[in-house]
């Protein structure tokens, strides 16, 4: 036999691969001219529309209100001709069904008038509402048969765009997914519900501080996404990369992230020119990308855009994970968005920067230069804590899946606890405060210089957390436990909520006070304390990686929910249901949908995962021990030989046991009928199972001649570029 086994043949795919650089972008784009040049945006509406029907358009979208019906028809018209100029052929309302993905089904403008004659037709109906076939997405039991039907609605606030295809150009309609009873059946519409009370709650607060300006308060948002790209040969070779988006065996590589040499490298021209054209693409969609840079792991990237509002922020960063993976394949690379798709080296997350802006554009956690706005800051930021403390669970519900589960905990990735991280200099101002050391107009003219030096702090990034999962950095919380490769949509949307409960209840607390006489400023000074007080289990400064700490936690009574199963459930517990319920994000029967969607994927992940661990031993494991074990057998009868021969008939005959454990307990799962108890054997015998089995093909891996070895080893994929 010497036909070059996959892997060999892979490894000489790589090494003549050719960088693709196109001849446009060699002669230097114009960003300028690129950036937004596929949005029907502020600038091209106001141009194409007529100017009453463009101010109703922008107030809708300022005020976050509902679009007229009656201008519907003028915008439609509108963006077909500036679409059609651009040669688009198709439309389609893109949204974002609950699969984590997104959604379109493209329709041509094409169509007859009643001679006969072909002609390109885009109605207001056709603009404002669609209703695809759409029976086949997860609805969670949302939508039984009877009303089967669901629809997609224009959601005006975030900018209409076009994609380039290989021939041909699609317009695409930002739009939401509910069902004819009003259902949410996408990850849109509920971010969008959380924002609206989420203005109207700090709104409410602003007009306490005397603000009477500000129209509309929104959350920012900007997103940092971590990437690994592995040479497109390599991913086609594994097939547990194929199925499920990360490795389920691979030994160690002599070299793995051990020299840190990785972080912040020179970036190496293949993938430069990679990045540079998904760049490209997003500009042209109007996506503010401001940074790349190689990460901490081999081959692991991170890109961010400048922030937006929550929305579109979010949004955007569903484009830029579909570009990257699209331009990644134009260069011969797979861009792996999973959160853990190799093992013992870092896994990658998706830090979510946020924050509070009023229509002013005055950042509502910025500390301020006066006492009265660091008041004001003040109760933002303990606003915030007081949320996080109280919905730690749903937080972490909110970014639950088999894939944040090997990441969560693991290398350099926040801990499945979640605390709040807020800096030395802040802490000793709460300090102050819960001391009563901040009692009247005096002591709050002290805390304020405290707080006046802050900014200079916080931007010194040495004293940055970097473990925990929910850190105040400066002017804005980074919820850093966000998987990379899920929507941003629900965590925000839960965040969103919960800091909206928190500030509905500080506007009452402060009113009832000053209803008895007491100033403003006292009043919040005296809710600021006592959230300070109430809220200090959830702050911790410490290095959340340590064993310490989740025995510290345990005794703080925070809840440390280590797997799906276990986090999802908080989602259905009556309390959270009724939360969820009162801050118009879910009704009950919502929530449960949401959760039976969420625990059927993880099932299903698994599912899938256990199959394609059972393939990777029989077609590729097994059969290399064999031909060890029949190349040692010719070898020879010496000791040295012999030995070899034992160890590796016995790590066959250990893979061959954890492999049946693996399968029992697979088996036992199946056999549930309950989603929970299915779920929970999954997570609880099934996970360790497939480790276990993992260790000895791992094992067998080091123990094998190269050229027996058919999968990409992990210091291929990892190194080779
Ligand atoms: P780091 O890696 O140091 O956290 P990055 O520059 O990678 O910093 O990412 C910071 C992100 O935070 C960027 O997307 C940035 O636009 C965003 N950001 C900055 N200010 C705000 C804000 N007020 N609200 C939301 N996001 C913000
Ligand atoms: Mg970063």
């Amino acid at each position: 036999m010497s036909e070059l086994s996959g892997r060999l043949w892979a490894i000489g795919e790589v090494a003549s691969r050719s960088i693709r650089s196109l001849p446009e972008m060699a002669s230097g784009i114009k960003v300028l001219d690129l950036f937004g040049s596929n949005t029907f945006d502020v600038a091209a509406m106001k141009k194409k529309l007529p100017k009453p029907i463009f101010n109703s358009l922008q107030e809708t979208v300022r005020r976050g209100s509902r679009l007229d019906p009656a201008i519907a028809h003028e915008v439609a018209h509108a963006v077909k001709e500036w679409a059609l100029a651009k040669g688009a052929t198709h439309f389609c309302h893109w949204f974002q069904p609950q699969t984590g993905l997104t959604a379109e089904k493209h329709d041509a403008f094409l169509t007859f008038d009643d001679d006969g004659r072909p002609m390109e037709r885009f109605s207001g109906a056709q603009l404002i509402q669609s209703e695809p076939d759409a029976s086949s997405f997860p609805s969670g039991g949302m939508r039984t048969t009877f009303e089967a039907r669901g629809y997609t609605a224009w959601d005006p606030s975030s900018p209409i765009f076009i994609i380039d295809g290989p021939n041909g150009k699609t317009l695409c309609v930002p739009s939401v997914f509910i069902s004819y009873t009003g259902a949410a059946l996408d990850n849109k519409t509920p971010l969008l519900r959380s924002m609206e009370i989420l203005s109207e709650r700090a709104l409410a607060i602003l007009r306490l501080f005397g603000n009477q300006t500000a129209t509309r308060v929104v959350p920012t948002l900007g997103v940092e996404q971590e990437y690994f790209l592995i040479d497109k040969a390599f991913y086609a070779l594994r097939p547990d990369l194929v199925a499920g988006g990360r490795t389920l065996i691979g030994a160690r590589p002599p070299k793995g992230q051990e020299l840190e040499d990785h972080y912040f490298g020179s970036i190496k021209d293949r993938i430069l020119a990679f990045m540079q054209e998904s760049e490209n693409e997003l500009y042209k969609l109007g996506i503010p990308i401001k940074t790349r840079h190689n990460e901490v792991a081999p081959s692991q990237y991170e890109t961010a855009p400048i922030f937006e509002e929550a929305n579109v922020a979010s949004d955007h960063n569903q484009m830029v994970m579909e570009t990257m993976s699209r331009v990644a394949r134009r260069h011969n690379l797979t861009c792996l968005l999973h959160e853990k798709p190799f093992a013992g080296v870092n896994g990658s997350g998706k830090h979510c920067n946020w924050s509070l802006s009023d229509s002013d554009g005055e950042n509502l956690l910025e500390p301020g230069a006066t006492p009265e706005s660091n008041l004001q800051f003040l109760v933002f930021l303990t606003a915030t804590l007081r949320d996080v403390h109280r919905r730690s669970g749903l937080l972490r519900a909110a970014i639950a899946s088999s894939g944040n589960d090997h990441r969560l905990g693991a290398n350099e990735a926040p801990p499945a606890i979640i605390s709040a991280f807020i800096g030395d200099q802040l802490n000793r101002v709460l300090d102050a405060i819960e001391k009563g050391e901040a009692g009247g107009a005096a002591a709050l003219e002290r805390i304020s210089l405290g707080i006046r030096t802050m900014p200079e702090v916080a931007r010194d990034q040495t004293d940055r957390n970097r473990t925990s999962p929910f850190a105040f950095t400066g002017n804005k919380f980074e919820f850093r436990a966000v998987s990379s490769a899920a929507s941003v949509s629900t965590p925000v949307a839960f965040l969103n909520a919960a800091v909206a409960e928190a500030l509905g209840e500080f506007e009452q607390e402060i009113t009832k006070r000053t209803a008895r006489g007491m100033s403003v400023q006292d009043a919040a000074l005296e809710v600021v304390r006592d959230t300070v007080i109430a809220t200090r289990a959830i702050r911790f400064e410490g290095n959340n990686y340590s064993a310490e700490w989740v025995e510290e936690a345990k005794r703080r009574g925070l809840p440390n929910l280590r797997n799906t199963p276990e986090a999802l459930a908080e989602l259905i517990r009556p309390e959270t249901k009724e939360f969820l319920a009162r801050m118009r994000i879910f009704g009950e029967s919502e929530s449960e949908a949401r959760y039976m969607v969420r625990l059927e994927r993880y099932i299903k992940d698994i599912d899938i995962e256990v199959e394609a661990l059972r393939n990777l031993v029989s077609g590729h494991v097994l059969p290399a021990a064999y031909r060890q074990l029949a190349l040692l057998t010719r070898a020879g009868a010496g000791r040295a030989i012999k030995g070899a021969l034992d160890r590796m008939g016995a790590s066959v005959e250990s893979l061959g046991d954890r492999l049946a454990e693996m399968h029992s307990a697979a088996e036992r799962a199946a056999g549930e009928h309950e989603h929970e108890e299915r779920a929970r054997i999954l997570a609880e015998m099934v996970v360790p199972a497939m480790a276990a089995v993992r260790e000895h093909c791992d094992r067998i891996e080091e123990n094998v001649a190269d050229e027996f070895w058919t999968l990409p080893k992990y210091r291929e994929m990892l190194s080779l570029i």
